[in-house]
């Protein structure tokens, strides 16, 4: 049993056969997933689809490559979406000074708004981080004595910035680069940072981990991630797995 804690099943990529993609989790084990928002319109797909099936829970906010369209109104809608029961987490947000399709200053002002927002609602945050590890770690390091915590997902620091999020009170989400050969420094990472803070994700439809690299991610291959783990932490991958799923129910109130 694993959770999916990061997966887009609301974009194009499944719009032919996502009846056959969450058949094949639950058939493979995927005991949840989390269905996460990047915009208004990814958030209402994404809680629709929590509302059909038990199994599913979403997210909702506005991605940093959006925060330059994130408005009053758009605020206004996603503390109405908060309040829903199938809404277990605010994301994902954060900053992006890799791809900069919304200027940082727009970027930090949007996070910093709906960070507030989301620690009003006590929920948990899903962060997404690219190349703004300082800035990222300052703004959360600015909360840290607010009550709600949240995941850095896919993350992509070292292990020095993963105990400095984790000191914080953060969890730390494995995507599929883990099983790439060349990403010694995520391996890292997954095989020492505290069991009880390791989360796992496929970000699905992105980063399919080997051996379906280069193909549509789906949640079924988070199987592949958590035994590259489980592998490198020396670790049974059941006892694994278990571990990881508890932290997800702790995290986001789905046990
Ligand atoms: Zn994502």
């Amino acid at each position: 049993m694993l959770i999916d804690t990061h997966a887009h099943l609301d974009m194009d990529e499944f719009r032919e056969d996502i009846e056959e993609v969450i058949e094949r989790a639950l058939n493979g084990g995927i005991a949840r997933i989390i269905t996460v928002g990047i915009d208004i319109p990814s958030s209402l797909k994404a809680l629709e689809m929590a509302n059909r099936y038990d199994f599913i829970y979403s997210s909702i906010g506005y991605h940093p490559h959006n925060a330059d369209c994130l408005d009053a109104s758009g605020m206004e809608e996603l503390s109405r979406l908060a309040g829903e029961p199938k809404v277990v987490a605010w994301g994902e947000i954060g900053l992006d000074f890799f791809r900069r399709h919304s200027p940082p200053e727009k970027q930090i002002a949007a996070f910093e708004q709906q960070l507030d927002m989301a620690f009003q609602y006590n929920l948990p945050v899903i962060i997404h981080d690219r190349d703004a590890h300082d800035e990222t770690f300052k703004i959360l390091n600015k909360n840290k004595d607010r009550k709600s915590k949240g995941v850095i997902h896919c993350f992509s620091g070292d292990y020095s910035l993963a105990m400095a999020f984790i000191d914080i009170g953060y969890y730390i989400s494995i995507p599929g680069t883990v099983t790439y050969a060349k990403a010694v420094e995520v391996q890292e990472v997954a095989s020492r940072i505290p069991i009880d803070r390791l989360l796992v994700e496929t970000d699905a439809p992105f980063l399919a981990p080997v051996p379906k690299r280069g193909k549509r991610n789906e949640p079924l291959f988070v199987n592949h991630t958590a035994r590259r783990i489980a592998q490198l932490r020396g670790m049974d991958f059941e006892e694994f797995s278990l571990k990881t799923s508890e932290n997800a129910g702790r995290l986001f109130g789905i046990g």
